[in-house]
């Protein structure tokens, strides 16, 4: 899901927008909240989510009524019972939807309504492993929840309806099993719409008929797994763009885009990068994971996007929104986060995966600046990137947490394992037949790391993932001449604001330059002011840390109190007569003169002469030259002299 609510909001305004990688002022998400509809409060999952029964089919048979902004249909669940002696099923549905009937085979069963749910007593009692079939028969207006489960709108004259369900809104408008654990195999989406409306949905469409009575029946069949919050529609008088994806010399997949006709000029040029993106993410993640029946997109009108499985829902069609959606199919749709605190494993890994196209079609400098323009929302995100508080959608699609730090969590992992065992990982994880199809949590990813990398990661998990913040370093550095080089010692210390943790075990680049050589070594951090020795064939003049802004952090120099370069004040009082303070600052152990010229480059007096240690160091000046006499009136220069750098400053000497 990808949500311009902000955005939308702004233009309603008639304020102005952010600027890329900035967090949206207050104001707008003030104005993102008011859009949202009232009765915020999430579940963390359906609150029945019945745990007796494992649901493996639905049939969604749906009549919608424009006129009336109401719907009328059936739903068929067929389920395993997962206990011994099943009575009873419950299934969530929002109350304002009015169940008529509930049945099995030819029997009628009663059942009980609930503002969130419905409790069904069935026929008989059903043995573990024995198969359940309902058929709900039911009715009403839609509630339309979190950011909008269902929506009646208009497109000029003419009816546009959607749905988007994420993340516990597909109750609001059919009767199912709602928790991403339970994914059926198979579903049926009928819908019925007034001509010449089309309907977009999940999987392959079987057939469109026409009912002789002004209506249209479109039948979509969905073969794979599918999470309950990505069973979609999205019905409006669109135009069809058809294209193709040929991924073997032999065999194409349909890319079907329902586009409204007013978009097409803006949707027709960023829809031909659809084809590139199967292929670039089959590429990193394994072959598109539904390619036995189609990828497309629908137009809607919430202001963002959603992956909706095989048919992505969309308000616009940038590449960034359209890389986002589409990855979404590996990560979201193929393997769905197992609970909504591990949102991070569908957000974050769509918006990394954002990143990496860039980076495949624009170059490693724009892929830098994209996560560069992310690492401020990043750095703001709040508490863990396991989100505790799921309570509203605001908190749980928050952009800072799961969707920038998200993607820079990522991008970290990238550096800790290196671009090969990475890439490696994901694909290895898009395989892991544990996943595949199926749900994951953080804990099943860190499996798949820990398998590829062949090492522990936990460390790597409990800080990025259940642990806050990032890593505020303060580092130093020294050289010394030895017999057959420079050894260069490197401390890092973290000095950082939060406690959770308070120490970010990582591997931090380190690059020691010279004008004429450079080379970067890897310090594998572990321990708080851990020292780091390199001998390097040439006196660095410079060291800097994480130069490629590979992990998210701040970084300063560690002066320890001491000063933090070679520095030479002007002296005071300037003009003087008759004497003067030249105050001078050693970042490390030297040999320094100290002396003072006249215009002319003439020796005049010298002040120091010798080895200085670290620290700020003053020496006065009584206008008298090397032999005791006075100096006479006129400008001097103080230069300060070590091996590695001549500073000077003008002095005045007035008689
Ligand atoms: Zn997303």
């Amino acid at each position: 899901m990808r949500n311009y609510v902000a955005v939308s909001c702004l233009v309603l305004l008639g304020s102005f927008l952010p600027a890329r990688g900035q967090s949206p002022p207050a104001s707008i998400s003030s104005c993102a909240a008011k859009l949202l509809r009232p009765a915020e409060s999430l579940k963390s999952e359906g609150v029945f989510a019945d745990q007796n029964i494992d649901v493996g089919y639905y049939r969604l048979d749906l009549t919608l009524q424009p006129a009336s902004s109401s719907l009328r249909g059936s739903v068929l669940v067929r389920c395993t019972s997962l206990v011994d002696s099943l009575t009873q099923i419950s299934l969530d549905l929002n109350g304002g939807m009015k169940v008529d009937s509930v049945t099995s085979g030819s029997a009628r069963l009663s059942f009980s309504q609930y503002p969130l749910g419905l409790i069904v007593t069935l026929d008989r009692t059903y043995r573990r492993g024995e198969m359940v079939t309902l058929v709900v028969v039911y009715g009403g207006l839609p509630a339309a929840t979190g950011y909008g489960s269902f929506e009646f709108a208009s497109q000029g004259s003419s009816p546009w309806i959607w749905s988007l369900s994420e993340p516990t809104g597909a109750p609001d408008w059919w009767p199912c099993k709602d928790t991403p654990t339970d994914k059926p195999d198979s579903v049926d989406i009928v819908v019925t719409c007034p001509s010449p409306l089309k309907v977009g949905s999940n999987g392959s469409l079987v057939e469109v008929r026409d009912n002789g009575n002004g209506t249209l029946t479109y039948h979509w069949a969905e073969r794979y797994p599918i999470a309950t919050y990505l069973v979609s529609l999205a019905v409006a008088d669109y135009v069809v763009l058809t294209d193709w994806f040929h991924y073997s010399p032999t065999d194409s997949m349909v890319i079907l885009n329902y586009v409204l006709p007013t978009s097409l000029v803006s949707a027709i040029q960023p829809l031909g990068f659809v084809p590139s993106m199967l292929q670039f993410f089959s590429d990193k993640y394994g072959l598109y994971p539904f390619i036995r029946e189609k990828y497309g997109h629908a137009q809607f009108g919430w202001g963002g996007a959603m992956e909706h499985q095989t048919m992505t829902s969309t308000s616009n069609f940038t590449e960034g929104t359209l890389a986002h959606e589409l990855a979404h199919h590996w990560f979201g749709d193929m393997i769905t986060c197992a609970n909504w605190p591990s949102l991070w494993l569908n957000e974050g890994f769509a918006t990394y995966s954002e990143a990496l196209w860039q980076e495949w079609r624009h170059g490693e400098a724009v892929y830098r600046a994209d996560m560069r323009d992310m690492m401020p929302n990043a750095k703001a995100a709040t508490g863990t990137l396991y989100v505790q508080d799921t309570s509203t959608v605001a908190t749980l699609f928050a952009y800072d947490r799961v969707y920038a730090k998200g993607a820079w969590v990522l991008q970290m992992l990238r550096h800790v394992l290196g671009d090969s065992t990475f890439f490696r990982t994901m694909r290895a994880y898009a395989d892991d037949p544990r996943f595949r199809f199926k749900s994951a949590t953080t804990e099943g990813f860190q499996s798949v790391c820990e398998e590829t990398a062949g090492t522990a990661m936990g460390w790597f998990f409990s800080e990025w993932v259940f642990g806050e913040g990032y890593p505020h370093y303060l580092f130093s550095w020294k050289v010394a001449k030895v017999a057959d080089g420079f050894d260069v010692t490197v401390t890092l210390r973290q000095k950082n604001p939060g406690s959770n943790p308070a120490f970010f075990t990582m591997p931090v680049d380190i690059a020691l330059s010279s004008p004429e050589r450079d080379t970067t070594v890897v310090a594998f951090n572990s321990v708080n002011g851990e020292s780091f020795h390199y001998l390097l064939p040439f006196r660095p003049s410079d060291v800097s840390l994480d130069p490629g802004l590979w992990l998210l952090r701040e970084a300063s120099i560690d002066s320890g109190g001491l000063p933090v370069s070679f520095t030479l004040d002007q002296n005071f009082p300037n003009p003087f007569n008759p004497g003067t303070t030249i105050t001078y600052h050693m970042a490390q152990r030297a040999g320094i003169t100290l002396a003072v010229y006249d215009l002319l480059g003439r020796s005049i007096a010298t002040l120091a002469h010798g080895t200085s240690e670290p620290g700020t160091h003053t020496v006065q000046w009584n206008g008298t030259d090397n032999a005791g006499r006075r100096a006479a009136s006129g400008v001097y220069i103080c230069r300060l002299t070590s091996e590695a750098a001549t500073l000077t400053r003008a002095m005045i000497l007035l008689r």
